[in-house]
Order: structure tokens, then sequence, then C-alpha cells
């Protein structure tokens, strides 16, 4: 699905580069883009600079990670997480972000070619600077303890929307708290923030519009559930008035062929869980894998290599 670009409203367009310019490729950033990438908008990540991660000696308190994790492991994942979920991460600062004159936005990096974005996300913890010029400078910073300025981090609402068409901001930049799994979280909080807005735009309503992405067992799936039918009477129950009777319908089917193709069988929900811990497992030092794995079990898989190496000698 990703770099579909299939929503209405001008998210699409092709006098943008890319749909969504993310600029900071820490836990905020690859979490928003591996959202909105996976809901099909052309995304970049922009990724270099200061970088809190970076500066942690070891990653404490993150889910899934029971003793700690290093950063260089952890940022290894989650940039090829935000790439395999169709981002493009480039390597590059970002040293200004211009509104263009009819919506989107220019975004200036140190060494590669500008772009131009639909949508911009902030999502670097150690300061907005680049953003100086899209608002007022008292709007957008503020005077820190030291007497400096930083950017203002309640310039974003809690959802990371900002009072500039198309600008939302990530993480603690945004004041969410500072931790890397919360910072992940609110990304993830403000791509669903921004794709809910384009779904509004392609029409939907309520909670109809708020995006969602689940893998269902399709052991679980019941007809009622995919027939397009139900879709439509339960549109046309909760259709606002001004929608007319062939919007909702349409609607309605596409929100049903969505919901249809959620299913998941089991053989590929097994191939994704063998590829998911292949995965993993490349991210480990071979030294610490043979370390942990059984002796027979590597006895027995070396013999089995050179029964097969004879064989074919
Ligand atoms: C010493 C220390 C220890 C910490 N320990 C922990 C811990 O154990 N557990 C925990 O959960 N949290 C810890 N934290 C907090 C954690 O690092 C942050 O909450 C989290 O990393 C914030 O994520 P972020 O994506 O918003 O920002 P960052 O992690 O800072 O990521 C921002 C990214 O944007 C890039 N960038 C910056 N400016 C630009 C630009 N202009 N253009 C392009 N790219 C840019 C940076 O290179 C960076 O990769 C620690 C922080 C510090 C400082």
């Amino acid at each position: 699905m990703a770099g579909d670009d299939d929503h209405g409203g001008d998210a699409g367009d092709r006098s943008f580069d890319t749909t969504v310019a993310i600029v900071g490729g820490g836990p905020a950033g690859c979490a928003a883009g591996v959202f909105t990438a996976r809901d099909g908008l052309e995304t970049v990540i922009f990724d270099r600079g200061p970088s809190s991660l970076r500066r942690c000696a070891s990653l404490e308190n993150y889910l899934g990670f029971p003793v700690g994790v290093d950063v260089e492991t952890f940022l290894e994942l989650a940039h090829d997480h935000a790439t395999r979920a169709g981002c493009r991460l480039r390597e590059d600062l970002v040293e200004s972000v211009t509104a263009l004159p009819d919506g989107g936005f220019r975004v200036d990096p140190q060494d590669g070619d500008p772009i131009r974005a639909r949508f911009v996300i902030a999502a670097t913890k150690y300061d907005g600077e680049y953003l100086r010029g899209l608002d007022d400078d008292d709007a957008l910073f503020v005077t820190d303890d030291e007497g400096g300025e930083r950017f203002d981090r309640e310039y974003p609402d809690r959802r990371g929307r900002t009072p500039v068409d198309g600008l939302y901001v990530a993480g603690p930049l945004a004041g969410c708290g500072d931790q890397a799994i919360i910072a992940a979280g609110h990304g993830a909080t403000v791509a669903r923030t921004l794709l809910g807005e384009l779904r509004e735009a392609d029409g939907f309503w309520g909670h109809f519009a708020e995006h969602y992405d689940w893998r269902r067992k399709v052991e679980n799936r019941r007809e009622e559930w995919v027939d397009p039918e139900r879709w439509v009477e339960r549109f046309e129950a909760a259709a606002p008035e001004a929608v007319d009777p062939a919007t909702v319908r349409r609607l309605a089917e596409t929100y049903a062929d969505e919901y249809g193709g959620d299913y998941v069988e089991p053989d590929v929900a097994d191939r994704r869980a063998e590829r998911g811990q292949r995965r993993l497992a490349a991210a480990l030092e071979d030294e610490i894998i043979l370390d942990t794995v059984d002796e027979a079990a590597i006895l027995e898989r070396a013999n089995a290599i050179e029964t097969a190496d004879s064989k074919t000698e």
C-alpha cells in the first residue's frame, strides 16, 4: 500500500515532491513515518544533527527490551522499519522550512536538493529553529531559563496540530513526555491525526474518519462484518444531513473494502512471524546469537550443513 497516495484533496498533488516531509528520524519521526507511509502517503524522513537518543548510554524503559537496548541497534531497527514501511530516509540536516504561496512547504536541507512537501512533521527534540518564519517569532519561540530562545512546546496542541496549515510537531518538541516510548507513541498519534484529517477531506466523518491499521485473524472473520450492505446501513444511520445518499453509499463501500482487506490467513501470519524474527536476529551480533543458542542445536545444524556440502561435492 505504500506510495499509493490515494487520498482525495491535494494529498497526492504532483506539484509536491513528497506528500509528507518529516524532520527527524528518532523515535517520534520514525513512528510518524511508519504510519503515514503504510497509509500510502509518500514520506521522506530527514535525519542528521543533534539527537537525544544518541546521547543515551543505553535505552531503558522501551517496551519489548526487558534489559534495555543499545541505541545503535534500536535506531538500525527503527530506520529499517520506517524504510520498509515505504519512507525514504535522507541523511541530511534541515536548515529551513518555508511556506509556499499556494500551500505546502519548501524544505531546505544542508547538502541535498530542497523538496516541496504538502505536510511537514517536525520531530526534533532539540529544537525547531528551522521553523522560524512560518509564524511570528513570539508565537513560535519562548525565552528559556538561560535567557536564550527555544521552540515553544505549547505551540502545537496535544495531537501535534499547529496554527500553520499542514505543519505538525511530534515528540518532546511538542511537549509530550521525554521518554523514547512516549515520543514514538506521540509520533504515531500525530500521524494518525494527519491521516484522520485527510479522511475527513475525503468525506468520512466521526469515527469512520479515524485511521486504523489492523491485521485480523481470518478465523475471527464474521460474515456480517464484511457485508458491504451492513456498512451502507450503518453509514446511512450516522450520515450528516449534508451528505447525499450516493456519496454515503460510495464511502460505506470503500470502508467495507478496507475492513474486509484486513484479514490474514494463518500461513501468511506464520510467514510474517518468521520474517520478523529473522530481521531481529540480523540485528544481533553472530557471537551473541551463538552464545545464546543451545550447543546441541548448533552441532545439529553444523552436521546438517556438512552432510549437504558432501552431497554437492
Ligand atoms: C542522556 C540521555 C539519556 C536518556 N535515556 C533514556 C532512556 O533510557 N529511556 C528513554 O526512554 N528515554 C531516554 N532519554 C530520552 C530520549 O532520548 C528522548 O525522549 C527521545 O529520544 C525523543 O525522541 P525524538 O524522536 O523526539 O528526538 P531525538 O531522539 O532527538 O531524535 C531526533 C532526530 O532528529 C535528527 N535531527 C535533529 N535536528 C534535525 C534537523 N534540523 N534536520 C534533520 N534531522 C534532525 C537527530 O539527528 C535525531 O536523530 C534520554 C535522553 C538523554 C539526553
